[in-house]
């Protein structure tokens, strides 16, 4: 017993090291870019156009980059989260501002806002003013929020709406993972429904698929766009077209792409 509590301590106490290292990294790491946008692109779910990306965090570290898994969790519980999402958002914008420059075919790039950066106040107001700082159209910018983040927040339905009016598109993100609720669809008004890889996994098991089937029936009926996420088999994309779903974002057409890879997909 005394061995296995000691094991649990030095678990622990390697992983409070490594956090304050990390908290103690991040101001310069911001500063210095270490924290890398990458591209994920979605298809049609025919698979013959490029109708969107979502940008996902990497953190370039001198022993190789971090997955957000591995950080993302820790700068939600200090709140380093905001300045991490609004950094990601500001990226996108300014990057998305130099391909229009360059004469490229802007396709909307999808940024994710944690549970955490939405407490935060005057959050439409700021990203309205990187918007504008930018001069993007916000057609060209979506915000994904998770399901998680529409539970217990009493301003959610407010913010969607001020969003909204700001010109933003919203993504119901992971849906279908974890505590799954359809309140979740009336609590906030969203554009795009994505659905969890977990409910993806179904594909394949009778009950599983009527289930899938009737969740985008039920998201299409009212008025939501489709996008499934982590699709990384053919039979998933068959059947992901026999339901007319409308987007797709997985590993089957593409992984996350670092930056100059994606660019390659937007046609000058
Ligand atoms: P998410 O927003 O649901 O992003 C989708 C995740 O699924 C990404 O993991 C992506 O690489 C992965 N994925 C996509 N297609 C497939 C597939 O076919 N198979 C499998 N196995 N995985 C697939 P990633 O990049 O590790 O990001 C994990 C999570 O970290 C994201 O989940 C999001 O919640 C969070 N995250 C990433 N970037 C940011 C950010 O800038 N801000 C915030 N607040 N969260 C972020
Ligand atoms: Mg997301
Ligand atoms: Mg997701």
């Amino acid at each position: 017993m005394d061995r296995i509590l000691a094991f649990y301590d030095e678990v622990d106490a390697e992983q409070v090291i490594l956090n304050r290292r990390m908290e103690d990294a991040f101001d310069e790491a911001l500063r210095s870019r270490q924290f890398e946008v990458w591209y994920q692109p979605k298809y049609s779910v025919d698979g013959f156009s490029l109708v969107g990306a979502e940008a996902l965090i990497r953190w370039r570290t001198p022993e190789g980059y971090l997955s957000p898994g591995k950080f993302i969790p820790l700068f939600e519980k200090n709140g380093m989260i905001s300045k991490l999402d609004e950094y990601v958002f500001a990226e996108v914008c300014r990057q998305q501002k130099q391909w229009e420059a360059e004469g490229r075919k802007l396709v909307p790039v999808s940024v994710n806002i944690s549970r955490a950066s939405l407490y935060y106040e005057n959050i439409v107001e700021k990203y309205q003013n990187i918007l504008k700082e930018y001069q993007l159209n916000p057609e060209y910018i979506q915000l994904e929020i998770t399901e998680s983040a529409t539970i217990d927040n009493s301003n959610i339905s407010h913010l969607s709406s001020d969003f909204h009016d700001a010109g933003f598109w919203l993504l119901l993100d992971d849906f279908g993972n974890g505590y799954s609720s359809l309140a979740a669809l009336n609590v906030m008004h969203f554009d795009t429904l994505k659905l969890d890889k977990s409910l993806i996994d179904y594909i394949g098991d009778k009950n599983g698929e009527t289930l899938l089937y009737h969740v985008t029936k039920l998201a299409q009926n009212l008025g939501l766009l489709v996008t499934a996420e982590g699709v990384e088999t053919k039979e998933q994309v068959t059947f992901l077209q026999e339901v007319e779903c409308n987007d797709i974002q997985g590993y089957y057409f593409s992984k996350p792409l670092p930056l100059r890879d994606y660019e390659k997909l937007l046609s000058a």
